[in-house]
């Protein structure tokens, strides 16, 4: 009996595309950005948790996923919180770790009338994941069905879960998010499905993905090398799948919906594709495909990231 088919390696940081869209996170609203070494007063302030590794399980785990959590937080009130968050959505965390040798991963930001921003990433404990740490989850990886990867942790370390991963025959998913230009070529071969948006997309492939036809040109770039399947997401247009049997890029519409927050919404979807892959394996690509472009565009519907993600009881039944 698998313990937890649902593995999924991340950390905590606060994104910045989730903050500049959303403004989520540690933000605090100003008149103006403060000058060095001035003080000033602010109107508001609210937290948020994120990372991309932590919506995606939260929303697997939403959907009914028995989902574990590979990661490092601090030992702080932030990595208290983490974990407690984890919790209360039934992730579980047997493999976060918490260290006092760093903070638990943060993105401050400060947003001034002009909507205009200054945003310090401290990546913290995230950079202390290690290959002990990857050592003591090797457990859960390898009895996993699906194994979900991002880049927010040390590349080494997310290649190493990969390979961990792939070795022991479980599915991978990779999201090369943040993404960088000079991506190791091993993470491709190492990722059953390679998914990205277009941004990241681009940065991988120098293709500028403006629409479903780029998609498929950046997405035909990136099968080449090495990976089972791409899905390139394309917002509001759905997304783009190829596979090394069926390289035609097929394209899979989103439902059109009346967005108000977008934020999150590509953690939305690979959270629901994860589920899907862990849970109906016989189900094709194609259609997983379809319905987490469905799950996400009905997190777009409503405000904030996890808070978005819709739980399986509020779903169509015919989803699952
Ligand atoms: P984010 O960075 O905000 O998490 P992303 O850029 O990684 O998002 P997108 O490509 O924007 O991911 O969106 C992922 C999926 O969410 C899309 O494939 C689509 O199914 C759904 N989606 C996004 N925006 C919309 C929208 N405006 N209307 C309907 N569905 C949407």
């Amino acid at each position: 009996m698998l313990r937890y088919p649902l593995v999924d390696l991340s950390n905590s940081i606060r994104r910045y595309d989730e903050l500049r869209d959303g403004l989520r996170g540690e933000c605090g609203f100003t008149p103006r950005l403060p000058k060095a070494g001035e003080t000033i007063h602010g109107h508001k302030f609210f937290i948020g948790f994120g990372g991309k590794g932590a919506n995606q399980c939260i929303q697997a785990a939403r959907l009914g996923a028995k989902v574990a959590m590979v990661s490092k937080v601090g030992k702080d009130s932030f990595g208290d919180n983490y974990i407690e968050n984890f919790k209360n959505n039934g992730v579980s965390t047997e493999y976060v770790g918490q260290t006092d040798e760093a903070s638990t991963g943060v993105a401050p930001i400060t947003v001034n009338d002009e909507g205009q921003n200054a945003i310090v990433i401290i990546a913290g404990a995230n950079l202390l994941l290690n290959s002990e740490d990857l050592e003591k989850a090797s457990r859960v990886i390898c009895c996993a069905k699906v194994v979900v990867c991002q880049l927010e942790i040390r590349p080494a370390i997310t290649l190493e879960a990969l390979k961990i991963a792939h070795k022991a025959g479980v599915k991978t998913i990779f999201n090369p998010a943040p993404a960088v230009a000079d991506l190791d070529p091993e993470f491709y071969k190492e990722s059953d499905v390679f998914c990205c948006n277009e941004t990241e997309a681009e940065i991988l492939t120098g293709i500028e993905v403006c629409n479903i036809e780029d998609a498929g040109k950046a997405g035909s770039i990136l099968l080449e090398k090495g990976c089972g399947s791409v899905i390139i997401t394309l917002g509001a247009e759905g997304s783009v799948l190829m596979s090394q049997g069926k390289r035609t890029p097929h394209y899979i519409p989103t439902k059109k919906v009346k967005a108000v927050d977008t934020t999150g919404a590509g953690d939305s979807f690979l959270g629901a594709l994860a589920f899907y892959m862990a849970y109906y394996p016989c189900m094709d690509l194609e259609e997983m495909s379809r319905r987490a472009c469905d799950i996400a565009s009905v997190s777009v519907q409503s405000q904030g990231t996890q808070a978005s993600y819709p739980h399986r009881a509020q779903l169509p039944q015919e989803l699952f």
